[in-house]
């Protein structure tokens, strides 16, 4: 009876070890427990990563809009709305220093830009 030796260096502390099967990459449950929780701190680093997405449902009860938002819930580009905002003098208030429009002031606005083309 043969029994099957790999030698291997773990992953998680390189040390050398005799492997179990062909699979087996950590020297020990300690190993293999430290590093899966290595992976799990990078998963969970990955989360705040991924960028809101802006969606017209949730614009639409909102009477304050920045000019991404705007952007969004309009479907035109920032340059043209800003300056749209620009010509017209849009009143806007500063939170947190990001301005927000009223959103009927950008509709009016918008109304204009179509009325033109
Ligand atoms: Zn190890």
């Amino acid at each position: 009876m043969s029994h099957l030796q790999i030698k291997r260096n773990c992953v998680v502390c390189k040390e050398e070890f005799i492997a179990k099967s062909s699979k087996g990459i950590y020297c020990s449950m300690i190993c293999y427990k430290r590093n899966w929780r290595e992976l799990q701190k990078e998963n969970t680093l990955v989360i705040p990563k991924i960028k809101t997405i802006i969606t017209k449902e949730d614009l639409n009860s909102k009477h304050y809009l920045s000019i991404k938002e705007a952007v969004v819930l309009f479907e035109i580009s920032e340059v043209t709305l800003r300056r749209k905002i620009k010509e017209n003098n849009l009143k806007y208030v500063c939170l947190k220093n990001r301005f927000l429009f009223l959103k009927s002031d950008l509709k009016k606005t918008l109304f204009d830009i179509h009325n033109v083309f």
